[in-house]
């Protein structure tokens, strides 16, 4: 069995900073207790879990509660805000009720939010595409009640946007290979707007590692379910590769999804730690 660790993979320049600061808030005594967490700081349960046994509380987990009542309902300590990008007004919340703020947003995030600003300042309407109800696009979509808002090629259809000035934009986590079919089908419809792919560059390197690869019997993405970055990866390895499969750690990894793969290409997403992936390529090399 050959088995190829794809490069670059793993932990991209935002989750490694969001972390950071996470890590730097813990070992710091002088930080005020307890930390929360406003959702997950990164989308991976099995480092998630791992800072709850460190005290973080989590709230919000499953994206469902209201944000704004549960800041309400912390009296002292310190907010964690995800490397996806917060609303301000709830970074404002937080701040009126004296707790103390750490945002661990991921800079290219916050050129997105800049750049929509900029150009709301400027009079355009802004279309964002970017799916539903994930963090970073909650985190756009509340710059602006106007941004309008593609999830799927059909949205296109029922826009109705009378401005000629438009900036057409998207989610830095999404499928380069997806995205070039909203770009063109925006450009049929409004040919003058201006088009900023925001795609990050982790995301592009990660996307283009599997697309490029030579292809193998099957290939192994490691990452959250919730992670839109892994996802991705998972749906280009689907037609880079003869077989692919998508596991959370190596208790997923089912031994017949090994059968007849003599070559094994392994990746992960951006939020996915190292030792996940190395504890997989051990146990095959074993094998
Ligand atoms: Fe930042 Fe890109 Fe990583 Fe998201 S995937 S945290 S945008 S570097």
């Amino acid at each position: 069995m050959i088995v190829t660790k794809l490069t670059p993979q793993g932990f991209c320049g935002g989750v490694k900073y969001a972390l950071h600061l996470l890590d730097k808030a813990l070992e710091n005594p002088t930080t005020p207790r307890p930390i929360y967490l406003m959702g997950n700081i990164i989308h991976n349960k099995t480092v998630m879990n791992e800072y709850k046994k460190k005290g973080v509380i989590v709230l919000n987990e499953g994206y469902n509660e209201d944000k704004a009542l549960l800041i309400d309902s912390i009296k002292e300590g310190t907010i964690i805000f995800s490397a996806h990008g917060t609303d301000k007004r709830l970074i404002d919340r937080a701040l009126n009720r004296g707790l103390n703020v750490i945002n661990t947003v991921c800079p290219n995030v916050k050129i997105v939010h800049k750049k929509i600003m900029d150009h709301i300042k400027l009079g355009y309407d802004i279309i964002y595409i970017g799916t539903k109800r994930h963090p970073e696009c909650e985190g756009v979509l509340s710059i602006d009640k106007n941004i309008h808002l593609v999830s799927n090629l059909a949205d296109i259809n029922d826009l109705i946007i009378n401005n000629k000035n438009i900036y057409i934009t998207n989610q830095t986590t999404l499928s380069l290979f997806d995205l070039a079919e909203y770009f063109k089908r925006l450009m049929e419809k409004y040919p003058e707007a201006i088009i900023d792919n925001k795609i990050c560059t982790a995301t592009t390197e990660r996307q283009e590692a599997v697309y490029n690869q030579k292809p193998t019997d099957l290939c192994i993405i490691v990452g959250d379910k919730l992670s839109s970055n892994s996802n991705k990866l998972y749906k280009i390895a689907l037609k880079s590769a003869k077989r692919a499969i998508f596991i959370e750690t190596i208790k997923d990894l089912n031994p017949l999804d090994l059968k007849d793969a003599s070559t094994i290409s392994i990746t992960s997403g951006a939020s996915t730690p190292d030792y996940l992936v190395d504890e997989i390529i051990n146990y095959l090399k074993a094998i």
